[in-house]
């Protein structure tokens, strides 16, 4: 594992409960779409966390060839809530990866291709999009962007232009509980709703690539093997709390990082 001090260089929120964080490398990562990094705190007394997050940028490009990623928080948590309440431009924290070598996609891998993704479970799929984007490839992918609400949503901008290109990528959005109050379907994924995608697609399915929490995780690949997609081709990524490292040991509410300028 290759582990570098990396900067954080910019935080936008995407929704009340994510933010994206860009951090520059000393060293610029070479990784494939859909890989994971860990990132590590450490506290002063030396206590260590550390978790897995999904790239979020593509490749190669991304702004002056940064590392995003998009950090949900959980109020209960460990490492989301120092990110989002404590981290700040400027600070240096440890990445270590890339990691993940069966959870990823590229054009070359060929399509048509479909995404699953629940939440921050967008994430993987944001670097596959954009790195497709980015070499102009027209291989058909659709995504499922399944949601709370319609404010939680992420790059959901940034995924309509995609979609509004005309490069046979298609985008559904799902939303499981704001029922009415806007024009996405409303509900969870089900077997009906992705027999009706794969039908829409018009050629068989090559892949269908998952990822979000286990819930979701469970739904959707239910769902899919229920609408006759054939499970060998189906790749899943569950979020969660498996890599917890420590119990009875939490991180100060203090910085956990020696901080430099920038
Ligand atoms: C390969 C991989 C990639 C990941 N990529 C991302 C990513 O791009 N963005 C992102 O936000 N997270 C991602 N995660 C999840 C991330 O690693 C952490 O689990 C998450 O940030 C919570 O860490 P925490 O320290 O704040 O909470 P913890 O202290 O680990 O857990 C606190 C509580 O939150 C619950 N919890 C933790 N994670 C989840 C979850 N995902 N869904 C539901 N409940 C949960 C736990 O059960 C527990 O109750 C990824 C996980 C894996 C395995």
């Amino acid at each position: 594992m290759t582990w570098q001090n990396a900067i954080i260089t910019r935080i936008e929120r995407l929704s009340p409960r994510v933010k994206s964080f860009l951090f520059r490398l000393p060293e610029p990562m070479s990784f494939r779409p859909g890989q994971h990094v860990l990132l590590r705190l450490t506290a002063p007394d030396g206590y260590r966390a550390q978790r897995s997050y999904s790239i979020a940028s593509a490749p190669g490009t991304g702004r002056a060839g940064e590392l995003e990623l998009a950090i949900e928080r959980f109020d209960d948590g460990e490492v989301s809530p120092f990110m989002h309440d404590a981290a700040q431009v400027g600070d240096e924290i440890e990445i270590g990866g890339p990691i993940g070598g069966h959870f990823v996609w590229t054009p070359e891998d060929g399509g048509p291709v479909l995404f699953l993704g629940g939440g921050s479970g967008v994430a993987p799929f944001m670097s596959m999009l954009r790195h497709r984007a980015a070499i102009g490839s027209r291989d058909p992918v659709a995504l499922v962007f399944s949601a709370r609400s319609r404010e939680e949503l992420l790059f959901f901008d940034e995924l309509s232009e995609l979609a509004v290109s005309g490069n046979s990528f298609c985008l559904m959005v799902t939303l499981t509980r704001e029922a009415g109050a806007h024009s996405f379907r409303a509900g969870r994924i089900d077997a009906e709703f992705i027999a009706g995608i794969v039908t829409a697609m018009k050629m068989p399915v090559r892949q269908v690539l998952i990822c979000g929490s286990n819930p979701f995780v469970e739904t959707a690949a239910e769902g899919t093997i229920a609408a006759g997609i054939d499970p060998a081709i189906i790749k899943t990524e569950r979020y969660g709390a498996a890599d917890v490292q420590a119990e009875g040991h939490r991180l100060p509410a203090v910085k956990c990082q020696p901080r430099r300028p920038l």
